[in-house]
């Protein structure tokens, strides 16, 4: 009976099958990985319960084309699969729910889905007519035959198989024009792919080869020719990281990179850490250069892969990696750790501990050397990860400013590129004390905020704070290099001379009765009114006084389940050389009632311009109306 694949592996199967993806032949390292993971199941099993009675040497991946078959045939003496095991691996997709990021009728490229799920075994369709997998799962004694010729379904009945193991057999499509599939039964092409994509693979991938060869006696003026058959052992089965980093490519590491952690884009930067003495190690690293669909979702993973040996003991170990280095894929081999080793244990290891820091540290190296000489890499890697750096400023009460707060950047005044906070120490203005900032949605909003450009004109560099979270680890980092951090829309900035700052006071409290009667006007929305002398063109702005700034407001504002509780203590700050200054102390004596019309505008007008709604437009609409005729 033909049974249906769940609705998700349908969509992918299909996408499989009409793919215009140009790698196609990464089907077969896909397969290979999956064989030499089902080996490397047993093999650990043999290691740590014993029984199984099989050596190191006993295993092996072989490939078998048959050209008047059409077939390619990759069989492995790893675990196996049970029936059940057959129908829930191969009839859903193993990263079933990723699929939803895709919304109906968007036009992505074949390579996205690709590469961003491990579609594994699913590719083979992109070359073949029909899949048949024989396996026998470790122990058993019957083996199953699960067969499929694309969407419509697949069958499970019982099969044959000598030996417990898997046995793939993929009957390759017909040749077109365009796709000369039986170049996947040619050895030179099978031999270079194993080359390319599987050289590092740990267990001997091996292929009969037939080659010509001289019969021996066959006279010299007439030789005759035989094809004779040798076993071939196509990679060379050193893990990438155990090579000698000099014969080790770029391309190579990408093309393990991306086959093991199943990226389509080869990573920004690669790791490698040797060490020897008290703690024994090496470590593989890979910085991706795009962030992962689900990765700022709570599905993603982090972690680390750990080897004891060349053993794989975890496939992601998250005690190696801070969360604020989630990011980072790769692997760890070490000669201490024991196999049978918990993950209770794993936690309170000390010999893992050190490794975790001392990988942090080099991370955190190679970022900054990236950084420095490789800006354009490391804006690469900011936009795809940067956020996740400032969360690690914020996390924990600031507890790793020490590791972040060289690696984050900034929008400014003074570039179009991000800035670091030791780019803008370096440039400070004598007598500047305080590292000034301003926040909101966009670079064009930010710079025209009449305090912003106050600053600016005066020629000090303001950071723009486009994100939600820069404000809040700019707060939990409080200070840089001995600078603090002042908003230039909420503290007090050290800007105006002494006499300016004098003069403003009393010019402010010559005002008070004004103010009141215009705070009273304006009701709840301001806790003062004043003059300031720091605006240059534009009349009045909102200032906020206390711990929350307008923009944490708003960002509060905006999180789930927030009943917008949390206000900034608003200031409406009038330019004190600005007409309307005059304007409203004149109504202030003359026309009470105007005044109060006035002042409703005015604060309505200064909170658009910081980015805030209007509370009440129908009214403010109205009176602007009102004020025009
Ligand atoms: P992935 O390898 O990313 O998990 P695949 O679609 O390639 O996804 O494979 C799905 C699952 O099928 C694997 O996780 C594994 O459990 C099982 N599987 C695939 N090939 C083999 C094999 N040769 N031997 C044993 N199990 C296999």
């Amino acid at each position: 009976m033909k049974k249906q694949f769940k609705t998700e592996s349908k969509k992918l199967l299909d996408m499989m099958i009409n793919s215009i993806y140009t790698h196609k032949e990464i089907f077969l390292r896909e397969l290979i990985s999956n064989a030499s993971d089902a080996i490397d199941k047993l093999y650990y099993r043999s290691l740590t319960e014993g029984g199984v009675g099989l050596a190191r040497g006993d295993y092996e991946i072989r490939l078998t084309p048959d050209k008047s078959a059409r077939t390619l045939t990759i069989r492995d003496n790893g675990c196996g699969m049970t029936r059940e095991e057959l129908e829930s691996d191969l009839g859903t997709i193993a990263k079933s729910g990723s699929f939803d990021f895709k919304k109906d009728g968007e036009q992505k490229p074949d390579i996205d889905i690709i590469g961003q799920f491990g579609v594994g075994f699913y590719s083979a369709f992109m070359v073949s007519e029909r899949i048949t997998v024989v396996s026998r799962a470790y122990g058993s004694d019957e083996a199953w035959k699960w067969e499929s010729s694309g969407v419509d379904g697949y069958t499970v009945e019982p099969g044959e198989l000598s030996s417990h193991g898997t046995e793939i057999t993929l009957l390759l499509r017909p040749d077109t024009d365009d796709e000369k599939y039986s170049e996947f039964l040619e050895d030179y092409r099978i031999r270079s792919l194993v080359k390319r994509y599987s050289d590092y693979i740990r267990y001997p991938i091996r292929m009969m080869v037939s080659h010509s060869k001289r019969v021996e006696g066959s006279p010299d003026d007439k030789p005759e020719y035989e094809d004779v058959f040798e076993d071939e052992t196509l990679n060379r089965m050193t893990p990438i990281w155990k090579q000698d980093p000099k014969e080790v490519s770029e391309e190579d590491y990408a093309s393990f990179y991306e086959e093991k952690f199943h990226d389509y884009e080869a990573p920004l930067k690669v790791i490698r850490q040797k060490t020897e003495g008290i703690s024994d190690y090496t470590a593989l690293l890979f910085i991706p250069a795009n962030a992962p669909y689900n990765y700022y979702t709570r599905d993603y993973e982090k972690g680390l892969q750990l080897y004891s040996s060349g053993v794989m003991i975890m496939e992601k170990c998250k005690e190696l990696l801070p969360d604020y280095f989630s990011f980072v894929k790769g692997l760890v081999d070490s000669s201490d750790l024991s196999l049978n080793i918990s993950r209770e244990m794993l936690q309170h290891d000390r010999q893992l501990k050190a490794i975790a820091r001392a990988l942090e540290n080099k991370i955190k190296d190679e970022l900054l050397k990236m950084q420095e000489n490789e800006r354009d890499k490391y804006k690469t890697f900011f936009k795809a990860f940067g956020t996740q750096l400032k969360y690690g400023l914020y996390a924990d009460y600031g507890m790793h400013k020490n590791v972040l707060s060289d690696l984050v950047m900034f929008d400014s005044s003074e570039s179009d590129e991000s800035v670091t906070l030791k780019e803008y120490v370096s440039r400070m203005k004598d007598g500047q004390k305080k590292i000034y900032y301003a926040a909101g949605e966009s670079r064009e909003q930010v710079k025209l905020l009449p305090q912003v450009e106050a600053v600016t004109g005066k020629g000090f560099e303001v950071l723009y704070l486009l994100e939600d979270v820069d404000e809040f680890a700019l707060m939990m980092l409080h200070e840089y290099e001995g600078h603090e951090f002042a908003n230039v829309t909420n503290d007090e900035l050290d800007i105006a001379t002494d006499e300016e700052k004098e003069s403003l006071k009393l010019e402010n409290e010559k005002s008070k009765d004004l103010f009141d009667f215009m705070k009273e006007a304006i009701g709840e929305g301001v806790s003062a009114v004043r003059f300031t002398g720091s605006l240059t063109g534009h009349p009045a702005c909102i200032s906020s006084e206390g711990a929350v700034s307008v923009g944490m407001e708003k960002t509060l504002g905006r999180m789930p389940g927030a009943e917008s509780g949390v206000k900034a203590e608003k200031v409406l700050e009038i330019n004190k050389d600005h007409p309307i200054a005059g304007k409203l102390k004149m109504l202030f004596i003359e026309d009470k009632d105007r005044l109060k019309k006035y002042s409703k505008v005015l604060y309505a007008n200064a909170r658009m311009i910081s980015g805030l709604t209007i509370e009440n437009p129908a009214e403010i609409a109205e009176l602007i109306t009102e004020l025009m005729v």
